[in-house]
């Protein structure tokens, strides 16, 4: 009995030192906080296994009206590199800065030439492969920085990530140059950026984020332009708001695809273990379909 207990004693101190000797390792690699997915999504597949990525907006939360808790800016402003998109989408970045943290801070939307309604900036840049190659570049330059060390290794994985997004806006390039229809309509202006980079025409009912309600008048004019042009599909965010859509659809007999704004994973994203490549492939088959 007493040979037990000391085995036990034994096996609880073994274990602990086990423990301890884990959290040292992993706390000696880099902590970077990720303002959202898409931006996530790429940095992680840039750092590899070479820095603890994390995401401050959950997965599954779109970035439109979000804002850090007391207790989140506590906890990010540990780490040692954030990443955010700037461009007015994450602006409570400033409540991690003035909280008196060394992380270093990297505004991933630099280089990118924005679309611009009056004064407002739109920050849906990610969603064209153009934009999401020039912010794999600013992450993988900000992880170099923080990091020097593992600077070759982060190389070759951007290089790797690069030549994916460069494969991609080929496709989109080649896919969307020769539809029959340019316009498409979604429910808030997302796709700016693809339609700019791809020479096609989106038709929103909403602004900017999808936290508005479309007006009657809206509503409207959009019904006649699909009566008019003979528009056969129209476009359900994922995630995001459906009853707009569902009503112009049942008004216009024109159908429902989903395109994805890949501000958030969705469940079902989640559970077919989705990333930002694939469901940006997704986007330009059902973009396709629509247009076509
Ligand atoms: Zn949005």
């Amino acid at each position: 009995m007493k040979k037990f207990s000391l085995f036990l004693v034994v096996l609880l101190i073994f274990g602990l030192t086990a423990c301890g000797a884990k959290t040292t390792n992993e706390s000696s690699k880099p902590v970077v906080y990720a303002s959202f997915y898409p931006i996530y999504d790429l940095t992680a597949k840039i750092a590899g296994d070479k820095a603890e990525v994390k995401t401050i907006i959950p997965q599954n939360v779109g970035p439109h009206g979000w804002e850090p808790t007391t207790k989140d800016i506590a906890e990010i402003s540990k780490s040692n590199l954030i990443l955010y998109l700037g461009m007015g989408l994450d602006s409570w970045i400033s409540k991690i800065k003035d909280s008196g943290t060394n992380a270093a801070f990297f505004e991933v939307s630099n280089g990118v030439e924005p679309i611009k309604s009056g004064n407002v900036v739109n920050p849906h840049i990610w969603l064209s492969p153009k934009s999401a190659q020039i912010i794999a570049k600013n992450i993988k330059d900000a992880l170099q920085k923080t990091d020097a060390k593992n600077k070759d290794y982060y190389e070759k994985n951007y290089e790797a990530l690069n030549g994916k997004l460069a494969e991609l806006d080929k496709e989109y390039k080649n896919e969307l140059s020769n539809t029959k229809q340019k316009t498409f309509i979604v429910f808030h202006s997302a796709f700016d950026y693809i339609a700019r980079d791809y020479g096609l025409n989106e038709i929103s009912l909403v602004g900017m984020s999808d936290e508005a309600e479309p007006s009657p008048a809206r509503m409207s004019e959009v019904v006649n332009l699909i009566k008019k042009e003979n528009i056969k599909y129209i476009f359900r965010e994922e995630p995001g708001p459906t009853k707009p859509i569902e009503v112009i659809s049942q008004e216009t007999g024109a159908k429902i695809l989903p395109l994805n704004t890949i501000g958030a994973l969705t469940n079902e994203d989640i559970q077919k273990k989705a990333d930002f490549i694939s469901l940006m492939k997704e986007n330009l088959d059902n973009l396709k379909k629509a247009l076509e």
